[in-house]
């Protein structure tokens, strides 16, 4: 029995007068999936609830930020108390410098930062950063990354562009991606040999160390060593874009999972506890090129505001403080669902690749390894598109995607692994 969702589809009929697709974001609109999106009105730990009186587990957490599940007490206390003594005062605040804090005790690499308002803006800043600080005009990055919708990094860049199948996107001049190069993921002879033919060129390579927006990627071994080892060499910046990972992989991010040393670190999602919030930092002599102190400039009117830095904060403490519990928790349970569905797939014979790092997984309808973006690409996107109308159907919101990270709260419980695994028994027919 499918779901009624009748007032979603009111309400997305009235939305599409106003926003284009209506939506804000345009993996929101189910495209790629097929089936109305329902309009939520609130949610609480683990579960979403619609306009049509629907319940749904949640498996996408607002693409990243929910940790702790929705409406975590403590970050709602703190919103409500900061929006008390003012939303917003375009000053300096101790909360600003209280976060920064928190942040670099899970990120020892991060010895200075700035606050922005969302990912794309911290890892735009940093590249002109890169830029800023080694001379230089090119950058590297890899096919199936997202770093956000800057124009320079619009260019094989996964998620929403890799959803609606698209190279790049219109409206982005030649000139300005014509010194970004895209490599694949996970192929080290390709960074040497863009570091060979644009000696002394080549200002920094970004990327997600492990990969969330083409579907979950993980580094090969030894593949995040070997940047680190190159970019040295030539003189260029690492930066590690940890906006997904960072405090989800583990508290410290990915660089600490495979103990890598970036230069500049971007922070989004989990760091404002659901509010707008990102962050990059790393080396203070590269930071300091950084307007007022440097030539660099970079600026914002809602940058470190009051309501995000309070979430980020409550956030934050409650991970540094339960760290020991959280992490092994999250980890079982996601595999708990990763592999529990990996293994009634197989019971019913359908090839499905499982891959799973911490609290971020994806099923992909392949039966080959999925290590890169060519890999990612060779995925059934019908099947997986018939897969998610059937699980939400049955109350499972998964990611609206095959290119989108699943992703796992500590507010999901043994019964709600058990909801996903019974939901799935049914979506797999
Ligand atoms: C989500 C994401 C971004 C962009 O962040 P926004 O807040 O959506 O602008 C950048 N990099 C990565 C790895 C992300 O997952």
């Amino acid at each position: 029995m499918p779901l009624q969702h009748s007032r979603s589809r009111l309400l997305q009929q009235k939305a599409e007068a106003v926003f284009p697709g209506g939506v804000n974001s345009p993996v929101r609109a189910f495209r790629s999936v097929g089936g109305d999106p329902p309009f939520l009105t609130h949610a609480e730990g683990a579960w979403l609830y619609d306009e049509d009186g629907n319940r749904y587990l949640d498996l996408f957490g607002s693409w990243g930020p929910m940790i702790l599940g929705h409406a975590f007490p403590p970050a709602v206390e703190a919103i409500r108390d900061a929006a008390g003594r003012s939303a917003s005062f375009g000053a300096s605040t101790a909360a600003e410098t209280r976060l920064a804090t928190l942040v670099q005790q899970c990120f020892p690499s991060v010895e200075k930062l700035r606050f922005v308002s969302s990912g794309t803006e911290a890892c735009m800043s940093a590249i002109r950063l890169a830029r800023g600080f080694t001379g230089r005009d090119f950058i590297i990055k890899f096919e199936g990354c997202y770093h956000g919708h800057s124009d320079a990094m619009l260019v094989k860049a996964g998620s929403g562009v890799a959803t609606l199948g698209i190279p790049g996107s219109a409206g982005v001049p030649a000139e300005t991606v014509m010194h970004t190069l895209a490599l694949p993921f996970n192929n080290l002879d390709a960074v040497r040999g863009a570091f060979a033919a644009r000696p002394d060129q080549i200002a920094c390579v970004i990327l997600e160390p492990i990969i969330g927006n083409a579907g979950t990627i993980p580094p090969a071994h030894g593949y995040l060593e070997g940047l680190r080892k190159i970019t040295e060499q030539h003189g260029a910046l690492l930066i590690i874009d940890e906006v997904m990972t960072g405090f989800r992989v583990t508290l410290g991010g990915a660089q600490r999972l495979y103990n890598i040393q970036p230069d500049l670190t971007t922070l989004g999602k989990i760091i404002g506890g659901g509010l707008p919030c990102g962050a990059f930092g790393g080396r203070a002599d590269v930071m300091n090129c950084l307007a007022p102190l440097g030539p660099v400039y970079q600026a914002g009117t809602l940058s470190g505001n009051p309501l995000a830095m309070a979430a980020g904060i409550a956030t934050l403490e409650h991970l540094i403080a339960n760290e020991q519990t959280i992490y092994p928790q999250l980890d079982r349970t996601t595999q708990a669902i990763a592999q529990g569905v990996a293994s009634i797939a197989r019971e019913k014979e359908i090839t499905l690749t499982t891959n799973q790092v911490g609290s971020m997984f994806t099923w992909f309808f392949t039966d080959k390894p999925v290590t890169d973006f060519a890999s990612a690409s060779a995925s059934d996107t019908v099947r997986f598109g018939q897969f998610h109308r059937a699980m939400l159907d049955a109350g499972v919101w998964l990611p609206p995607s095959q290119f989108e990270a699943a992703f796992v709260s500590t507010a999901h419980s043994q019964q709600d692994v058990d909801f996903v695994l019974e939901a799935a028994r049914k979506a797999l027919g």
